[in-house]
């Protein structure tokens, strides 16, 4: 569903999510952007869709 970017206010049919904004009560808000410059303006963000950290990140003194 197309979306406005939060970058240059333009909609996009292809709307690349950038970021989530956590909200207290909200429950977050969803940032889009548009495919490639816009995209790539905003900095990339661990987030849900990544599928968690990456488990180098887990401190070694927490590994058995
Ligand atoms: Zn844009």
């Amino acid at each position: 569903m197309p979306q406005a970017c939060a970058r240059c206010q333009a909609t996009t049919r292809q709307p690349v999510i950038v970021a989530i904004e956590h909200g207290a009560s909200v429950g977050g808000r969803t940032v889009y952007a548009c495919p490639g410059k816009c995209a790539d303006s905003f900095p990339k963000q661990c987030g849900p869709f990544d599928g968690g950290l990456p488990t180098r990140y887990v401190p070694i003194s927490q590994r058995r």
